[in-house]
């Protein structure tokens, strides 16, 4: 009988010490480890038997891990409740693998809670792939509101925070300013400079445009081919000019040469720069268009300006209309 027993825990004990799963006893009363299986040297550095209380796991848990898994552990045992925790365990050379422990509690026959046992696994694998999916995703949401080129914003980005700012300035009552912007001749320059310089001399005006607007709540994108939009919330008709102006400067600035310019011999651009409040049951739509038409009409008159208008409502009728250099 008692050499039936031996055997059936030799048994036992070959195969708790043989599986990749790491097992372990804590006794309660105590909260000191009963057991721990030999595969946690392999797997952490530690010897088995410098594991001897609860602080010893504890303390093997990275910091930031450590309180809150820690509570939530000792709250389930305390009620009794098997439960499962993630952390990440430090190895003795500093380390760190993310462990999943599995925990059963056991109770002696009165009921009350006498030892947790349980198994600890190895999931390093599984949140490294978990983390890739992340940081993917997170890629991708990058990619689908970027433009891939000059890495402003891109049109779709541009429709969800101008529908935002719209209805803000629909329920404030505040003026909303739009530009937008054109390179002038950028078509001779690809084709004098070509379509790689193009590329470069696209990225440029995006970085210079991305300090015009200083306002957190100011928004910049790439609207299409060589356009840009600014979204201005909470700014009037002299500021939107002002901000236009500053597009101008900044570009200016950056010397870019433009040999089958029409109007110079630096690159420029043109601009289209409205400010509307708008009404209830206004579409914004209309009110792109109509800066668009004021950029147009920034081309007509020369390129190399501005030309702006302010709305109150809808953008049927402007109530002034300026221009600038
Ligand atoms: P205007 O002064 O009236 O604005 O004339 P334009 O030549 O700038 O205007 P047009 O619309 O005729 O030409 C725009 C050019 O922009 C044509 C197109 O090849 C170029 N373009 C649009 N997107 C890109 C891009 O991503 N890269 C490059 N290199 N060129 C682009
Ligand atoms: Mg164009
Ligand atoms: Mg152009």
């Amino acid at each position: 009988m008692q050499d039936d027993r031996d055997n059936t825990q030799e048994v036992y004990k070959a195969l708790l010490e043989s599986t990749r799963a790491i097992p372990w006893k804590i006794d309660w009363k105590t909260m000191t480890f009963a057991y721990i299986g030999p595969q946690i040297e392999a797997l952490l550095g530690w010897s088995q038997s410098s594991w001897v209380s609860v602080n010893d796991w504890a303390e093997r848990m990275h910091p930031d891990d450590r309180d809150s898994v820690v509570a939530f552990c000792v709250a389930q045992s305390q009620s009794g409740t098997d439960h499962e925790a993630d952390y990440r365990a430090m190895t003795a050379g500093g380390d760190y693998v993310w462990i999943r422990d599995v925990v059963h509690v056991m109770r002696n026959a009165d009921g009350e809670v006498d030892a947790l046992i349980g198994f600890m696994f190895d999931i390093s694998e599984r949140k490294k792939a978990e983390q890739q999916l992340i940081d993917l995703q997170k890629q991708l949401e990058e990619y689908s509101f970027k433009d891939g080129l000059t890495g402003v914003a891109n049109r779709r980005m541009f429709d969800s925070v101008l529908e935002v700012e719209w209805t803000n300035a629909q329920r404030t009552g505040e003026p909303l300013s739009l530009i937008l912007l054109d390179i002038d001749y950028f078509k001779q320059y690809n084709d004098h400079y070509g379509h790689i310089q193009g590329d470069d001399c696209l990225k440029s005006v995006g970085q210079a445009l991305m300090n015009a607007a200083i306002r957190p709540r100011d928004f910049i994108a790439r609207f299409g081919g060589e356009e840009f939009v600014l979204i201005l919330p909470a700014t009037d008709e002299p500021a939107a000019r002002q901000v236009a102006e500053r597009c101008r400067k900044l570009i200016r600035e950056r010397c870019i040469p433009h040999e089958k310019s029409g109007v110079a011999t630096l690159l420029t651009i043109s601009l289209g720069v409205g400010t509307i409040t708008p009404g209830h049951q206004v579409q914004s739509l209309g009110f792109i268009e109509a800066v668009d038409r004021l950029l147009y009409q920034a081309k007509l008159r020369g390129r190399d300006r501005l030309v702006s208008a302010r709305w109150h409502g809808s953008p049927q009728s402007f109530d002034e209309q300026g221009e600038g250099r």
